[in-house]
């Protein structure tokens, strides 16, 4: 008989946690996982997956318009957001169960209950109001929204309440310049919304390439978004049905929902870190080594909840390789370098490597080859619509390796998880010179430019 009820407990069923759970059990041994809200955790039920279905249901506004200049002509159309909502959700439901399904079948005992650590070895089941032991324990709690302080805060929704609103918001104030923020924009702008997107900085999307923030930003105006730069909400007061928010460069706006998407922060308030001596950061992460372990050696965390990349696909990695590290008998570290990532902007952002300011950072001016196009694509030829691609390669100029790939327009999700592999794979520019065109796509731009822009 083993000293603990269990050889693993995983406190949190999102990406991470569950694949986690899954894993070690694959690996022998015996797991158990508690989740204190749904199966799926934040991408599934309230991130990423719901949000891609929003992104597509909110380009359907542009494929009717566009539709007339190849012949086509549409009825008059609408838009019900409730219905929308009830198809989302049925989706969302059958993903939860699909979860739940797959660690039932790997042999791991699911508990429906808020879980807090009580020591180094042991987890109370808050519902169950019993105390469980385990040799190793998984913190897998993920993140949620952080609103900073201000006058009328209370009256404010994250993207958390966004997927449930029972109204469409006709007129939406969005705050902050980040992934949610600018995603959010452009899927309520697609669905008919007027929106404004208020952002403290001098341009949105901070830690991108400055050439991608710059074209993004252009495009986003164009389909109607209107952005604010360099200003911040001061407070938000309740008129009639909707909301008055006063901006700090003394502007006002009156709208129906302000949807704040300032940042989100690791879940660790109340999980009882401190039982277990468990070090976190400033912003409260969870500090953990490169095998995922915490400072205290039975405690491990993935995920969101230490905040290094905070990407699904990562916390996914972390949660595969903690288990295979302690419950596979393989040393397997998550890699965290040249990670593709996509933003569902309309048009996408997909980007993988370093930005241009990145490069010349590391290697100075002399160092770094830029090869940027900017053009309409075919499929707006016809269509009228004023909306361009941008294909851009930042390259070491000595090395030849491509440090970069950064692409702006239709599919460039698509796009970069393929041109991951080259980068990864450290493919030089004349590697890509050699790879013949596919034509006719946007994407033959990326292995056609042979003269530098700078
Ligand atoms: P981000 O950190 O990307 O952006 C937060 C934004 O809020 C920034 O523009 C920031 O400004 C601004 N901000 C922060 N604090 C304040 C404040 N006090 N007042 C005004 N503005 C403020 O966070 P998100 O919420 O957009 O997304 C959270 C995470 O979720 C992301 O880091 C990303 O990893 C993940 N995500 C990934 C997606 C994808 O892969 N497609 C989609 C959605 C989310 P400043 O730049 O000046 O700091």
């Amino acid at each position: 008989m083993s000293e603990f009820d269990y050889d693993l407990f995983v406190i949190g069923g999102g990406s991470g946690g569950v694949r986690a759970a899954r894993i070690a059990a694959q690996h022998g041994a015996s797991v158990a996982i508690a989740e204190e809200y749904r199966y799926g955790g934040t991408c599934v039920i309230r991130g990423c997956v719901p949000k891609k279905l929003m992104v597509y249901a909110s380009q359907f506004t542009e494929h009717f318009e566009d539709a007339a200049g190849f012949g086509w002509t549409v009825g008059e159309t609408s838009f019900d957001w409730p219905r929308f909502i009830e198809r989302k959700d049925l989706e969302i439901t059958r993903l939860e169960n699909a979860y739940r399904r797959n660690l039932g079948n790997a042999g791991v005992e699911i508990h429906e209950t808020r879980a807090v650590l009580t020591g180094p070895h042991t987890v109370r089941l808050e519902s169950h109001q019993r105390e469980v032991s385990a040799r190793h324990i998984l913190i897998a709690v993920g993140g949620t929204p952080f609103i900073p302080d201000f006058e009328g805060s209370e009256h404010v929704i994250t993207s958390d309440e966004i997927f449930h609103l029972p109204e469409f918001p006709k007129r939406v104030m969005i705050v902050g310049g980040g992934y949610i923020a600018c995603e959010f924009a452009c899927i309520l702008n697609g669905m008919g919304a007027e929106v404004t997107q208020v952002y403290r900085g001098e341009q949105i999307l901070r830690g991108f390439d400055g050439e991608v923030r710059g074209f993004v930003h252009e495009e986003m105006q164009k389909k109607g978004v209107k952005i604010t730069l360099n200003a911040n909400v001061e407070r938000v007061e309740k008129q009639g049905d909707g909301l008055l928010v006063t901006l700090t460069d003394g502007q006002t706006c009156l709208v129906d929902q302000a949807l704040y998407a300032t940042g989100r922060v690791p879940k660790t308030d109340g999980l009882g870190l401190e039982s277990a001596g468990i070090k976190t950061g400033r912003n409260g992460e969870i500090i953990v080594d490169q095998w995922s372990q915490t400072s205290c050696p039975s405690v491990f965390a993935v995920g969101d909840v230490t905040n290094r990349v905070n990407l699904t696909p990562v916390a996914i990695r972390e949660g595969h390789a903690f288990a295979d590290t302690v419950f596979g008998g393989q040393q397997v570290s998550a890699d965290h370098s040249l990670i593709a990532t996509a933003v569902f902007t309309q048009p996408e952002i997909g980007t993988v490597g370093m930005s241009e300011e990145q490069a010349l950072a590391e290697l100075g001016q002399g160092g770094v080859e830029i090869y940027s196009a900017r053009f309409r694509p075919m499929l707006h030829t016809l269509s009228g619509r004023d909306e361009k691609v941008l294909m851009k390669l930042v390259v070491a100029k000595e090395a030849r390796t491509v440090l970069g790939v950064h692409i702006v327009g239709h599919g460039a999700g698509e796009l970069i998880q393929a041109l991951g592999i080259a980068v990864k794979m450290g493919a030089t520019k004349e590697d890509f010179d050699r790879t013949v065109a596919v034509h006719p796509t946007a994407a033959e731009e990326l292995v056609t430019m042979r003269t530098p822009t700078r």
